[in-house]
């Protein structure tokens, strides 16, 4: 069991000023067991950690781009010497199978602070534009929100490209996850990056979270979580006019056009959905199937999805496309349950699986890998992000309709369209209101840029863009 009874903060682990709110269990997700406790930090903390970061920022905003490129790169050697510890956490506290963990999990953390390192050092700090130097700073003092879905992976897309640019770090990370933060934090002091340029203060979202997106001494407030949470924490920031990124939720879409082959279709559209136990952000949860070929893809889809199983994280299990873990937590579980009971009783058709507990998984939070044929768009399960594996299929009539209901929800996250013709289905993509459209399967890209349209938020991370969301503009008019 792993214990941290300390907060991390200028350069030093800590104790919480009297006491914080006291520790928080984190539970295994698939042996129910508690497997670590951890110190959460109050408001008081907060202060602490706003001032240390806002006393390094100094420094840390003048640290030329190659010295800080080489703490990147440092930190990230680091996570590799323990990829093994970050998978097997993230085994634990998210349930993520093992080859999963170590393959999506761990491997997308540890790898993206090279791609930061090379990012500061290719880019244009700054331009000359008339008698005008255009110049790119770092914001400040960053807080950084974190859900607990790719716990580790999410923090790095918002503390890489953020120290990347010069700017000091606060973070809470998920309640639920905050192990591998540890992991994370233990090994930016190892590597020695100076004092208050990264503090940790785990915490609940209602206090320390709140207490972040209030702060007048934060430039910035990222969040990765929820849209109701993203509601908040922006009225929150309003009175500080801080700059707010967020990257929320979504109900992605999976357009099948009627050229599409159903067996090629098939195993992408099951994985997409069910990713990471359907609770990736964003996971292909609506598949838009044309009429005239109906009985064709559903039964294509219905055969891969029989092929899924559920596993034990913890087990050598390696099919990572047919092996899912179970959900992050009771909660989530029933959740996801209470989904699929309300399709049911909305008039959609079960296919595979149900909102009864899986047999033999009587330990755990696992629920029914689910597959929802005669789904129609004002369906709650055809609107509301479920974030569990339930794929709910609709039908279209032709590619208007498609892009129509494609586009009918307040999210635009992500989503994809397959068709025999790449030129075709770029045509589609175009019209899709998301910010992102993977064509036939073509593989995820961390250097791309991803955020959301709509009410799945408004910023870009990963990539160039995940660097410019944490950089200021300045304009030194020249004599
Ligand atoms: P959540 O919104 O419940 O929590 C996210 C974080 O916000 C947590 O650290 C939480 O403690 C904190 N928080 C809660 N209340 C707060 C408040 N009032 N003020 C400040 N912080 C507060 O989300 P979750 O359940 O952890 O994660 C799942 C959600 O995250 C889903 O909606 C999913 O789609 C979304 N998500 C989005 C992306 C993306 O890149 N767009 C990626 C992963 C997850």
């Amino acid at each position: 069991m792993k214990v941290c009874d300390k907060l991390y903060i200028d350069g030093q682990w800590v104790a919480p000023l009297d006491g914080g709110p006291g520790p928080i269990d984190v539970i295994d997700s698939s042996t129910e067991e508690v497997i670590g406790r951890v110190a959460q930090g109050s408001v008081k903390d907060v202060d602490v950690a706003v001032a240390a970061a806002r006393a390094a920022f100094e420094t840390w905003s003048q640290t030329p781009v190659d010295v800080r490129a080489k703490y990147l790169r440092d930190i990230g050697a680091a996570l590799t010497a323990r990829f093994s510890d970050i998978a097997s956490v993230i085994q634990g506290e998210v349930g993520s199978p093992k080859a999963f963990a170590e393959m999506v999990q761990a491997g997308l953390s540890v790898g993206d602070w090279e791609n930061y390192a090379s990012v500061i050092e290719n880019f244009e700090w700054e331009e000359q534009l008339g008698n005008s130097l255009v110049v790119r700073e770092p914001i400040g003092v960053v807080g950084a929100i974190t859900p607990w879905n790719y716990p580790l992976y999410l923090i790095v897309c918002k503390v890489g490209p953020a120290l990347a640019a010069g700017c000091t770090v606060v973070l809470k990370p998920a309640s639920l996850t905050p192990l591998n933060a540890i992991l994370l934090t233990e090994v930016i002091d190892e590597v020695g990056l100076p004092a208050g340029v990264f503090n940790l203060v785990p915490g609940p979202g209602g206090e320390v979270g709140e207490a972040l997106a209030k702060h007048p001494d934060i430039d910035m407030v990222s969040l990765t979580g929820s849209g109701p949470v993203g509601a908040q924490v922006s009225k929150d920031a309003a009175d500080t006019v801080k700059r707010v990124g967020l990257e929320l939720g979504g109900k992605s879409a999976n357009v099948v056009l009627d050229d599409a082959d159903p067996q090629a279709v098939a195993m992408g559209a099951v994985f997409s959905c069910f990713l990471n136990s359907g609770q990736t952000c964003s996971a292909l949860t609506r598949l838009l199937i044309p009429r005239s070929r109906e009985q064709e893809f559903l039964d294509a889809i219905v055969e891969e999805a029989s092929k899924v199983k559920l596993v034990d994280p913890h087990a050598d299990e390696p099919d990572i496309f047919h092996s899912l873990g179970p959900m992050v937590s009771r909660q989530q579980a029933e959740t996801v349950r209470n989904y699929i009971q309300k399709g049911i009783d909305e008039g959609a058709k079960v296919l595979v699986g149900g909102p009864e507990q899986p047999e033999g998984f009587e330990k755990g939070y696992y629920v029914k890998p689910t597959v929802f044929a005669g789904v129609t768009p004002d369906m709650t399960i055809a609107q509301e992000e479920i974030f569990g594996p339930v794929l709910s299929v609709l039908t279209y009539e032709d590619d208007d309709d498609a892009v129509r209901i494609a586009n009918g929800t307040v999210f635009g996250l992500s989503g994809a369209v397959q068709s025999a013709d790449v030129e075709r289905a770029k045509r589609v993509a175009l019209r899709m209101r998301t910010g992102q459209v993977d064509i036939n399967g073509a593989p995820f890209n961390t250097q791309a840029p991803f955020g959301g349209y709509k009410q799945s938020g408004n910023t870009r991370e990963r990539g160039r863009w995940g660097l410019e969301e944490f950089l200021e503009t300045k304009s030194i008019q020249l004599p």
